[in-house]
């Protein structure tokens, strides 16, 4: 009978319910959540282009509480002047790769030798570095889509929301499915006698098996799903994708598809998927299908820089990238930034962060002729909707989580100065204040958010 009662009792914990909870001091009884206030010299609504004068947001715990000219700072509250600065969301990168860096040396660039030779525990920590960088730069979402060794992406997620580490809002995949080899071309022993495809890619080639993979990215905490729509000849069928998306659906998940030919576009868009990534062969008629459809783009605009791209690329990705624009599709900004070489400095020789790296590709979107209003609705109010948080995180309005940033300047009229980010709070935490991290206060000795978020 004890046993009956102690197994019912951990039941119930695994099931969520607190066990003795008459015993704990009701929740009246905590401490109140503390109140902040800023002050924003000039407040952006990137969803309409216009920016409101000396704005108060009243913030309480992680939530925004209240916003407006005309509000009384109540009693007690922690005030942050912010009133020489431009204050908007956080940004958005939606397609990025946190646990994943190959090099010129020694890999010569091919990120499946870096898999070879970094560990999964290796990509994480990289990841968790990466993260701070990112959100140091102002990004307080990001889409992580694959490539990330054995789940080192949700794992991320986890610390994050758990209140381990600091960083952004992560929407991981977890692997990249794929058909037989994913984007591999390995040799068939290496194939067949060391599975080598795996766990960077899932294969997954039968309904069965679709099923199978996405379920199995789901328990191990994907966000959303992400696919090889085309990486190999054999891709996946209109009727396979739409599986993708009803199973991925039941998890609460909406499906990326990589795309890199235009048959392959085509289907993806016939079969009614959440986002195309890349999908730099794309035709201006399959843009207003996108644009018509609501398909979000993250085409992964590579700039020319020093340590990067060539001039004729940059210009046929702007081409690209300006049609899509043109035709209405909802793009987003979007990087792939998972990369490092020696020439990434700075003039003062420096070393560009990830976040630095991450930003540069406002390059493209400057080249494309993309006016900065149209760089920013990307950056924020179309990236939380390809990432599904746009009920709870984006524009700074009373209810959503209080992630926000500030910049001097105007990025309505130069986009560049999200170059320089000097404040970020994120879930109504400072993570930055006056251009320097306060990383000390957001480190913790365990899961203070609970154990079982993820
Ligand atoms: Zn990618």
């Amino acid at each position: 009978m004890a046993k009956h009662i102690v197994l019912a009792s951990a039941l119930l914990i695994v099931a969520g319910v607190s066990v003795g909870a008459q015993a704990q001091a009701p929740a009246s009884a905590e401490a109140p959540p503390q109140i902040t206030v800023i002050r924003a010299g000039r407040l952006i609504n990137p969803e309409t282009g216009s920016a409101a004068a000396n704005q108060i947001i009243v913030i309480e715990g992680e939530r925004i509480r209240e916003v407006g000219s005309n509000i009384a700072v109540p009693p007690g509250a922690k005030v942050i002047d912010l009133s020489k600065l431009t204050v908007l969301p956080g940004l958005v990168d939606a397609h990025t790769h946190q646990a994943i860096t190959y090099k010129e040396f020694p890999e010569n660039n091919i990120y499946y030798y870096t898999y070879i030779a970094d560990s999964t525990p290796l990509r994480a920590i990289q990841a968790a570095s990466n993260a701070m960088q990112l959100l140091a730069s102002g990004f307080t979402v990001i889409r992580d889509v694959g490539n990330n060794g054995m789940y080192a992406d949700t794992a991320l997620r986890a610390a994050i929301e758990q209140g381990w580490i600091p960083g952004p809002t992560v929407i991981p995949s977890g692997l990249i499915i794929g058909g037989t080899g994913g984007q591999f071309f390995p040799t068939p022993e290496m194939y067949k006698l060391h599975n080598i495809v795996y766990p960077e890619y899932l294969d997954a080639n039968t309904p069965d098996e679709i099923v199978r993979a996405v379920r199995e990215n789901l328990l191990f905490g994907a966000k959303t799903i992400k696919i090889c729509v085309d990486c190999k000849p054999w891709g996946y069928s209109v009727e396979e994708m739409k599986l993708f998306i009803s199973e991925a659906a039941k998890g609460g998940a909406k499906v990326d598809g990589h795309v890199q030919t235009r048959e392959g576009g085509q289907r993806a868009i016939d079969a009614g998927i959440h986002v195309i990534s890349h999908g730099q062969m794309l035709s201006p008629e399959q843009h207003t299908q996108m644009a018509q459809k609501g398909i979000y783009l993250a085409s992964t605009d590579t700039p020319f820089t020093p340590y990067r791209g060539s001039e004729q690329a940059q210009k046929r990705t702007a081409d690209q990238l300006r049609d899509a624009w043109q035709k209405g599709v909802p793009i987003t900004f979007s990087t792939d930034m998972d990369y490092w070489n020696e020439r990434m400095k700075k003039a003062n020789g420096e070393w560009m962060s990830r976040g630095d790296l991450t930003i540069n590709f406002l390059i493209t979107w400057k080249a494309a002729g993309v006016p900065p209003k149209d760089i920013l609705k990307a950056l924020t109010i179309n990236g939380y909707k390809a990432a599904d948080v746009y009920e709870e995180r984006g524009p700074i309005t009373a209810g959503r989580y209080a992630d926000l940033i500030a910049v001097a300047g105007n990025p309505l009229e130069d986009i560049d100065a999200l170059r320089s980010v000097q404040f970020v709070m994120k879930n109504g935490s400072v993570f930055k204040k006056d251009g320097v991290m306060t990383i000390d206060k957001l480190l913790n000795p365990g899961p203070i958010n609970g154990w079982r978020r993820r």
